[in-house]
């Protein structure tokens, strides 16, 4: 049965569309099928969208789902010393039950905060697919590539084997991408052979690029070239690109990413959290470099709301700017859906309208904190919160409404995630 959303204060974001109207949208078939004005028919289910604002899911660009499991184990560390000493270790204990609950965990708590498609980077992603596929999210996967430890080869061959299991998989819902860790952990034959492997399957590449000036200064020392010189050296711009994090650029590198037409994940909080800095966002978007946003693992960050990062997105440029103007709030909400999905090289899905797969959330404006209204989008940006989500709707299915999750267990997954972050802090 198709859904009918009657009454909703429609934020189509599509370009031209600048204030919201009032109406009803038609879901069948998992698309979109009307949009605005009042809609007659029977044989819908009917969400009262009254007091609530519609408007595009919102899509997390950067992520390791099961990293929830890790939430809180260690903070307050430089990158180096957090990756090596503490989340590197107890990583090479996951197994793959661990990524199954900890990315539901990671699902449950995106969906309570209007996440509708995630990028995600990790283990037995297999195990992410099938959590992907349950509950009803649209992902874009990839396995996390380190050439470290002698399993290069292998790890190689389970990438592909995943992305031709899964790209287009979960009725076109899962896309796959190969996942380079980062220039620092995969040296130049192994990103050769990857980004050769992505060409022959046809899918894009999710790397960590320019994340901390170590990474720089590492990477020069060693290449005598900066990171994003050497991926582009070794072809990775040939494919589509999804770079998460680009703090640290030096002027040539802006022009290496603009050429490539690549998109930045934008992770301002774990960026603040691990110290690594502040990304030169207003002039990549100056320069006409796609800009998506990302939350990056829960472990550094340390929860998967991005909301917190569209206002962060829409302050802390203009902050360390000392220019208001810089990153409107549109520009923000933009980062956080539409440019998202072009990110995850997801087709289909995009501004509200006809024809367009049914990937949207209705917000419950009726709060003190969004009281009274001027501009809808502006609140959405600067007062918004995940609490505030009430419905999330993804290609043309119901997985949340009222707040209640509709396609999993909640208590269950919260339950399996402890056991399973309890079973990892065992001694071997
Ligand atoms: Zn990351």
């Amino acid at each position: 049965m198709g859904i009918l959303i009657r009454n909703a204060d429609i934020v189509t974001l599509r370009k031209g569309d600048e204030e919201p109207f009032l109406g009803d949208i038609l879901i069948d078939e998992g698309r979109i099928q009307e949009v605005g004005g009042s809609i007659d028919t029977e044989s819908h289910e009917v969400i009262n969208a009254k007091g609530m604002v519609a408007l595009p899911g919102l899509v997390n660009a950067h992520t390791h789902g099961a990293m929830t499991l890790l939430r809180g184990y260690a903070d307050d560390l430089p990158l180096n010393i957090w990756l090596e000493e503490k989340i590197w270790p107890l990583e090479e204990k996951l197994t793959p039950e661990d990524i199954y609950w900890g990315t539901m965990l990671a699902l449950a708590e995106m969906i309570r905060g209007g996440i509708t498609a995630f990028a995600d980077m990790y283990f037995f992603m297999d195990e992410a697919a099938r959590a992907v596929e349950e509950v009803g999210i649209r992902a874009c996967l990839c396995r996390g590539l380190v050439a470290a430890g002698g399993g290069a080869d292998k790890s190689l061959r389970e990438a592909d084997d995943f992305v031709s299991q899964w790209h287009g998989g979960a009725e076109g819902r899962i896309t796959a991408m190969f996942g380079p860790h980062a220039p620092y952990t995969c040296p130049p034959e192994f990103l050769e052979e990857t980004v050769s492997l992505a060409q022959d399957q046809g899918v894009g590449i999710h790397i960590h690029l320019g994340e901390t000036k170590k990474e720089q200064e590492d990477i020069k020392r060693r290449y005598g070239r900066t990171p994003f010189e050497y991926v582009s050296d070794l072809g990775l711009f040939e494919q589509h690109v999804l770079a998460a994090h680009c703090v640290h650029l030096e002027e040539g590198d802006f022009k290496i990413l603009m050429e490539a037409g690549a998109y930045v994940a934008h992770c301002p909080q774990s960026n603040l959290k691990l110290a690594s800095g502040v990304a030169p966002i207003p002039e990549m978007v100056k320069m006409g470099i796609p800009v998506a946003l990302g939350t990056d693992g829960a472990a550094s960050n340390n929860n998967l709301d991005l909301f917190e990062e569209i206002r962060l997105a829409g302050v802390l440029h203009k902050g360390v700017s000392h220019d208001p103007t810089l990153i409107p709030a549109r520009d923000a909400l933009e980062m956080a859906t539409i440019k998202g999905v072009e990110a995850l090289g997801i087709e289909g899905v995009g501004p509200l309208q006809v024809g367009g797969r049914a990937d949207l959330i209705l917000l419950d404006f009726d709060k003190p904190h969004l009281a009274p209204l001027h501009h809808t989008i502006a609140q959405i940006t600067y007062s918004a919160g995940a609490a505030d989500v009430d419905t999330v709707i993804v290609d043309g299915k119901i997985l949340m409404e009222g707040r209640e999750l509709k396609t999993m267990d909640e208590a269950l997954v919260r339950r399996m995630a402890q056991r399973r972050m309890e079973h990892l802090l065992e001694p071997i």
